[in-house]
């Protein structure tokens, strides 16, 4: 067997350590004769699975009581709609769009009613935060929409720099949660798909301040009424159990890794090294994002010569470095290095880089 260095921006690596325990657990879990995807999501063994999970999340993240915990299906598209069916309640709300995942947030909370674009970074590429004087905010907007981790832009918003603004902040994490502490406290309402930093497609995480439940109109579908999934602990209809489980085991693996504040010493060196490498090497590679909003999980980054593209790929991967081609909207490379990435594979690839640029410069 021979495991690569995985930089896919999503589905993405995940702890070698959690899939080791996982294989184990296959075929009987825990004694029970049977695997998680075998069992009942209502019998005890299961109900254990899913409580812990919350449990351990709540402690990495520091949820505090007044939070529900979501464990749902759809993805983080989904709540692109579900979030203004549930929140807008007749009301209008703003949008702050710094990267392809907030302009499609939306362009999709368009189709279910009034929202606005309080502020849009696209005439500069979607390399930078807005300035505070660009940002025309409605004060009485439903809430406001950030996007604290843009995943093909590469720019980041740390959420303790989000400033309150007196409405309901509702943040798209999809692609940095569970990579530094984050004040849940200051948020109305956190949503991330999983496949990203957390486990695999399939299971979409929700976490909401008790006060935003109960304010959709009763047309909407339960299945997609935060109140009515909060009501039954997430079990309205079968949830997506595998994934509930395997994010559980990954919350463990983070707890052994210093919970958020230990992962986040890494993920920060893994990001220095990187950049550092790209900017060294100005002209050979070059990462268009102001440094101030760099994000430390999605590195896109250009050749000079574009010329070398397919080279650079080809033979990255020759070297068991894969998934280093970018978006098709922006070119170029990106390595996304989650949670799951050690060290050890950013390095590598940055030995890679410089040897590649050392040969073709
Ligand atoms: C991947 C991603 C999405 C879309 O997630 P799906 O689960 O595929 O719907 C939304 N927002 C961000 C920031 C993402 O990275």
């Amino acid at each position: 067997m021979r495991r690569i260095w995985n930089f896919s921006a999503g589905p993405a690596a995940l702890p070698e350590e959690v899939l080791r325990q996982a294989q184990e657990e296959m075929l009987d879990w825990h004694g029970a004769g049977c695997g998680v995807m075998e069992m009942s999501h209502r019998g005890k063994d299961f109900t254990s699975i899913i409580e812990q999970a919350e449990a351990d999340l709540r402690e990495l993240m520091g949820i505090p009581a007044g939070y529900k915990v979501l464990f749902l299906q759809g993805g983080a598209t989904q709540q692109f709609a579900q979030i203004p069916m549930n929140l807008l309640a007749g009301r209008s709300a703003d949008y702050i769009v710094t990267g392809s995942w907030s302009k499609k947030a939306l362009k999709e909370a368009q189709r279910i009613g009034n929202v606005r674009c309080a502020a849009t970074t696209e005439s500069s590429g979607f390399t930078r935060l807005p300035n505070p004087e660009e940002i025309k905010l409605d004060p009485f907007a439903a809430y406001l929409h950030i996007c604290t981790n843009e995943t093909i832009h590469g720019v980041e918003i740390p959420s303790e720099r989000v400033a309150d603004t007196g409405v309901p902040l509702v943040l798209d994490m999809s692609s940095h949660i569970l990579s530094r502490p984050v004040p849940v406290e200051k948020f109305g309402l956190i949503y991330a798909g999983a496949q990203k930093n957390i486990g695999p497609a399939g299971l979409t995480l929700v976490i909401v301040r008790d006060e935003l439940l109960g304010m959709a109109p009763l047309t909407i579908p339960s299945v997609m009424d935060y109140a009515v999934m909060a009501e039954s602990g997430s079990m309205l209809n079968t949830p997506p159990t595998y994934g509930i489980y395997i994010a559980g085991l990954v919350f463990q693996w983070l707890k052994r890794q210093g919970g958020l504040e230990g992962i986040a010493a890494v993920n920060a060196e893994k990001a220095r090294i990187l950049y550092e490498c790209i900017d060294k090497a100005s002209g050979f590679y070059r990462n268009p994002v102001d440094p101030d909003c760099r994000s430390r999980m999605n590195v896109p980054f250009t050749l000079g010569n574009a010329g070398l593209d397919a080279a650079f790929l080809a033979e990255s991967k020759a070297a068991g470095l894969v998934s280093l081609k970018g978006h098709s909207s922006v070119g170029g490379m990106r390595a996304s290095i989650y949670n799951a990435v050690p060290l050890e594979g950013v390095q590598v690839l940055v030995d890679f880089m410089n040897d590649f640029a050392k040969r073709n410069g």
